[in-house]
Formats: structure tokens, C-alpha cells, sequence
């Protein structure tokens, strides 16, 4: 396993490789690696001939006053992790590498990136989606791996790709859970023992609103209704949002039928945690 730091470097490897045949993965990732992220990576080891990791702490995909210095960063860990698990690659450019001076491009996702997430991250898609063309040109993959866990930041670049003709095939794997229910996210190390337990009610409302629905509820307020009165019984909880929308357009259904995002934020102390799942009725 090599760890590429410069831009040149991984376009000339990813190039040569291309030439000669092979496949390449790319599992765009900000590092802290878990049990998610490695799911992406057996994903893409399985399909291609190459995977690489990506690793970068994105600046601008953070708000001023969010966790962008505190962010978790065990280098060697995950690189440990990634060695173990037979990656090929490893990139992990410095902010200047990816932001050099008079950097002035950026690439928005108008409508799918300012609803759920982006309405309390504004600009928060925008540094998603430019960090990935980015890494999409640097890596040359034939396919890049994103989790569910994340749904909107999946479905708007799936967008991207599209809009953009990007001849990259996006995959979209499903959420890896600790068995308690929470969602495997780095962030979760911010948690103390109590918060931690207290995360637990988003899977567990994001179960109710399945039963409910499978009842035969389709007033989507009436289970965002349920689903917020099992949040707050957890202390700690402070809802974000919850909501219920069609999974192409992200916009609020008025009756659950087809596809659709059942999707959740809520803070647990200074931690913001998100959640979904998706439904078909
Ligand atoms: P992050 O390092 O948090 O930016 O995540 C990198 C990728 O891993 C994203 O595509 C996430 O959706 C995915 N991911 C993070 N947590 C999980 C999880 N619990 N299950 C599946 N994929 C995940």
C-alpha cells in the first residue's frame, strides 16, 4: 500500500493503471476509519482491480462555528486499518494541495443540497460536491463508493455525476450499525457513555416509523409526529429535523407511497448525529 499526497501524483498512477486495464475504486473518506467505511472498501476491493481510500478533512464542507479543528484524525490508525484490509492507495492530500491560492471553483447542487442537512449546513453540499469532482479528477475511478448513512450527500452526487457526465459509477451501500441500533459514524467518539445511549432513539424511531408505515400509516406528520415524541423521551435530544421525502427530488411527500427518505437529525450535547432509512409503500 502507497499513501499519495500530491494531486499529479495519484492522476499519474490512476492514468497508467487505466492504460493498462485496470479497474479503479475510490472510497472517498475524512478518515477516522470504522466498520462504514471499511464496508466501502470490501465493496470496491470486490469490484475493481485498484481501490483507493481517500482520506481529507475537507475545510470547506464545514461551517465556521462546526467541528472542522476538532475533527478526529488517528493517521496511522487508519492506515493500519487500510493496510489490513488490502487497499491499494491511499490518498491523503493536504488542504493546500486541494485549495491551493486563488483557488475559485466550486460546484453546487442547486435545490437537493439547501433541503434536510443543507438547510442547517448552509454551503455545507457545495464543499461536498466540489471535494469529490475534485477527488474524482484526481483518482480516475471507475466507480466510487459512498455509504447510505449520508443519503442526501449520496443522492446529490449521484446528481453530480450525472449532470456533470462524470464517467465514474456511483454506489450507494447500506448503513453498517453498532448493534445497539446507532449508526457507525466517527463522530460517535464525541459521545460520552449516556449521550451515546441517548443516540440510540434515532434508529430506534427510525424502526417505528417503518412499523408504522408497514401498519398502513400514510400521513407522513402523523409518524414524524411518533417518531419526535420517542426522541424526546431520550434527555439529552434535540431534534434537527425529521422528515419524510420522495428520494429523488428530496422534496416533503404529502402521502407516503413509492419511494421514500425517512430521514433524521439530532443533536446529542455539542454533537450533531444523522440517521435514515428508506421506505417503499
Ligand atoms: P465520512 O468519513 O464520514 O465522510 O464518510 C465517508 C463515507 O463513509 C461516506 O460515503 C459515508 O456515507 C460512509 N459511511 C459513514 N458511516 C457509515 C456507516 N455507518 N455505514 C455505511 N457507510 C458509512
Amino acid at each position: 500500500m502507497r499513501v499519495i499526497r500530491s494531486v499529479k501524483q495519484m492522476q499519474d498512477i490512476c492514468r497508467k493503471a487505466r492504460r493498462a486495464g485496470s479497474s479503479i475504486g475510490l472510497v472517498p473518506t475524512m478518515g477516522a476509519l470504522h466498520e462504514g467505511h471499511i464496508s466501502l472498501i470490501r465493496a470496491s476491493l470486490k469490484d475493481n482491480d485498484i481501490t483507493v481510500v481517500s482520506i481529507f478533512v475537507n475545510p470547506i464542507q464545514f461551517g465556521p462555528s462546526e467541528d472542522f479543528k476538532q475533527y478526529p484524525r488517528p493517521v496511522s490508525q487508519d492506515e493500519a486499518l487500510c493496510r489490513e484490509a488490502g487497499v491499494d492507495f491511499i490518498f491523503r492530500p493536504s488542504a493546500g494541495e486541494m485549495y491551493p491560492a486563488g483557488f475559485k471553483t466550486y460546484v453546487d447542487v442547486l435545490e437537493l443540497g439547501s433541503v434536510l442537512c443543507g438547510a442547517s449546513r448552509p454551503g455545507h453540499f457545495r464543499g461536498v460536491t466540489t471535494v469529490v469532482a475534485k477527488l474524482f479528477n484526481a483518482c480516475l475511478p471507475d466507480r466510487a463508493y459512498f455509504g447510505r448513512k449520508d443519503a442526501q450527500q449520496a443522492i446529490i452526487i449521484q446528481r453530480m455525476a450525472k449532470d456533470l457526465n462524470f464517467p465514474v459509477s456511483v454506489k450507494v451501500m447500506p448503513i453498517v450499525r453498532e448493534k445497539s441500533g446507532l449508526a457507525l459514524s466517527s463522530r460517535n467518539t464525541y459521545l460520552s457513555q449516556s449521550l451515546k445511549r441517548d443516540a440510540q432513539v434515532l434508529s430506534r424511531a427510525l424502526c417505528l416509523a417503518r412499523k408504522l408505515i408497514r401498519q398502513g400509516v400514510r400521513d407522513p406528520e402523523r409518524v414524524t409526529g411518533k417518531m419526535a415524541s420517542l426522541i424526546n423521551t431520550a434527555k439529552s435530544a434535540k431534534i434537527d429535523y425529521i422528515s419524510i421525502v420522495s428520494t429523488e427530488h428530496l422534496k416533503p411527500v404529502r402521502v407516503i407511497r413509492g419511494s421514500c427518505l425517512v430521514a433524521v437529525a439530532a443533536w446529542f450535547g455539542g454533537t450533531r448525529l444523522i440517521d435514515n432509512t428508506v421506505i417503499s409503500a
